[in-house]
């Protein structure tokens, strides 16, 4: 392509909303324009990085046998009722909804799970036609509250979503591995720098889910991984070895102690002169389940925090909000600041941290203001709780194998592999006919890529302070070739026979035969980014050109058919 014909129009301004480098600079670059919050157009540079994206995906998808379909954005209500998320994701607000002109209601569809689920229902008869993996590449709607940092987060955004049909277990773990397999092959292909890592698979849990991370500041996902052992997590999900608690000098009575005006931990410490791992604090929940609302109070030890997704997930909830104040008075009868386990009311749920299991004397609120508790033994002097993993693991706390310490990194979620088992087969009655001759649910996987967010990644990862540095197989032109002076013939020959040469070798070469002053023009294709330049200037009468690394900065004077021999080596070609 002529760059000349290619709507390219950059700003030297940053964007006032954008708040990272690859927003940034996929919007200076012309890249994307916005059209509404979270709602992009994507320009014709932008679209042939997407292209070439959803070109790996497609070949690395196919390798593993998954078949691409197409299934309507649009879904009917009665669909995600029957599957018992449509209340949830509406009182969520994440789903955009709508009606015909008869009344009757649809969706935009968030996500795929009741569709293709009705799909197979219809189309799968028999265990003879399994496995099967269905994937698609189509626009998502979400309603985010914060749609923010460009592609990263949008509210239309581009999405691979894929669904294995297996007769068992043992069959989903098979396509699960394909899965995993063709996403690691994907993600490198894509010249990201990522890392797998365990991911909360909701309350259903259990079975597996991995998140596929790009590791970069911007990241809003935190990840916990070991060095030694390879173990990583996202932080809603991971788990750790925490520092001993004090040791528990054997059953002592209750001691109730007037504690005027200490409320905190910290508090805590300095007037009982104990540690806060010898404390439980008891943090009041209000809880939002399917049918009901209600209270949940968490005891957890002092020094050790609450991990709300996991606090959901024990719960079975949709939601959990740390109680009002009002809340709180009304519940245990006392100011903020005292709430303990003792005399709870019947109808508050009673959780514990797994860190507690077993633990005596310890300090505790008594649900009265100004005081506190020593020895409160758990069963004794109230209710046993229930003990589940509720904790926040930290860096620097041991890796759950016990290899080594945990490390920290923030991540932008790319891709998400998840084992369903047959929780949307059996809520929407959807089966095929098993070898034994009985109708069976069929055991789902469900597999995600965020498309346009995973080119976005690429460019938070590879960029510097002149712009974009795109990886080679999604750079919109892996190779410009330059024309400095346009009414130079000498130079516009030579251009044009290198830009010739470049396509025959089945590079995608672009010509900037923009009729544009050496500076602007420079830096302009500093900001868009292509790995590779040639450059055809004063040198051209002599058959002399320069060639351009972007992401290095190396520029080298070279001999015109050796440039095309640097650019075929550096692609690999
Ligand atoms: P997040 O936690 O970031 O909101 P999610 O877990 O809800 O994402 P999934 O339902 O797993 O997302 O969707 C599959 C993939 O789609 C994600 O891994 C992510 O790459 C991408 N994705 C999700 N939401 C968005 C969005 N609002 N904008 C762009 N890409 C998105
Ligand atoms: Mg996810």
């Amino acid at each position: 392509m002529r760059l000349s014909q290619v709507l390219i129009t950059t700003l030297r301004e940053d964007p006032a909303d954008a708040e990272i480098p690859s927003h940034k600079l996929l919007v200076r670059g012309g890249y994307i324009v916005k059209i509404a919050s979270g709602i992009y157009t994507y320009g014709p540079l932008m679209w042939r990085t997407l292209k070439k994206v959803t070109a790996i995906v497609r070949e690395e998808l196919d390798r593993e046998s998954a078949q691409e379909v197409m299934m309507p954005m649009m879904h009917p209500k009665e669909l995600w009722v029957s599957s018992g998320r449509w209340e949830r994701y509406v009182a969520d607000g994440i789903m955009f909804t709508l009606k015909d002109q008869k009344g009757t209601e649809y969706c935009l569809g968030p996500t795929h799970e009741e569709v293709i689920t009705a799909y197979a229902d219809q189309a799968i008869n028999s265990y003879k036609q399994l496995p099967v993996n269905l994937y698609q590449i189509q626009d998502k709607f979400r309603d985010e509250i914060r749609p923010r940092y460009g592609l990263m987060r949008g509210r239309e955004f581009i999405m691979m979503d894929a669904y294995s049909f297996d007769v068992d277990e043992a069959g989903l773990d098979v396509s699960y591995a394909a899965m995993d397999r063709a996403y690691r092959r994907i993600f490198e292909r894509c010249g990201l720098q990522f890392r797998s890592v365990q991911a909360d698979a909701g309350a259903i849990g259990g079975s597996g889910s991995e998140e596929f991370m790009v590791l970069a500041e911007a990241g809003e996902d935190t990840i916990l991984y070991c060095e030694e052992s390879g173990y990583a997590a996202n932080v809603e999900k991971a788990d750790s070895v925490p520092a001993a608690a004090p040791a528990d000098p054997g059953s002592a009575p209750l001691d109730r102690r007037e504690t005027p005006d200490v409320r905190t931990v910290e508090q805590l410490e300095a007037f009982f002169g104990m540690p806060a791992a010898a404390m439980a604090k008891t943090v009041l929940y209000e809880v939002t389940w399917t049918d009901r609302e209600g209270v949940a109070a968490v005891m957890m030890r002092g020094d050790l925090d609450i991990n709300e997704v996991k606090l959901v997930n024990a719960l079975d909830c949709l939601a959990v909000t740390l109680a009002s104040d009002e809340t709180i008075q009304k519940v245990t009868g006392a100011e903020v600041g005292f709430a303990g386990p003792i005399g709870l009311p019947e109808d508050v749920v009673l959780l514990a941290d797994k860190t507690l299991e077993g633990r005596q004397n310890l300090l505790t609120g008594c649900n009265e203001t100004g005081y506190h508790c020593l020895n409160v033994q758990m069963g004794r002097d109230c209710r046993m709780p229930e003990f589940r993993d509720l904790r926040v693991a930290k860096a620097g706390e041991m890796s759950p194998d016990g290899a080594g310490p945990l490390r920290q990194a923030r991540g932008i979620e790319v891709g998400h592999i998840f084992k369903l088992g047959t929780k949307y087969s059996t809520n929407m009655d959807a089966t095929f006919m098993a070898e034994s001759g009985k109708p069976t649910p069929f055991v789902m996987g469900c597999y995600g890529i965020g498309v346009s967010r995973t080119a976005q990644a690429a460019v938070e990862q590879n960029h510097d302070e002149r712009g974009i540095c795109w990886p080679a197989p999604i750079a919109p032109f892996e190779c410009a070739v330059v024309c400095v002076d346009v009414k130079k013939p000498e130079q516009v020959e030579l251009a044009e026979k290198l830009y010739a040469e470049l396509r025959d070798l089945g590079i995608d070469a672009c010509l900037d035969d923009r009729p544009l002053r050496p500076g602007p023009k420079f830096k302009d294709l500093e900001l868009l980014g292509f790995p590779f330049s040639i450059t055809v200037g004063r040198g051209a009468v002599d058959g002399m050109v320069e060639y351009g690394v972007r992401r290095t900065g190396e520029k080298t004077d070279v001999a015109a058919a050796d440039a095309v021999t640097a650019v075929r080596a550096a692609l690999g070609r």
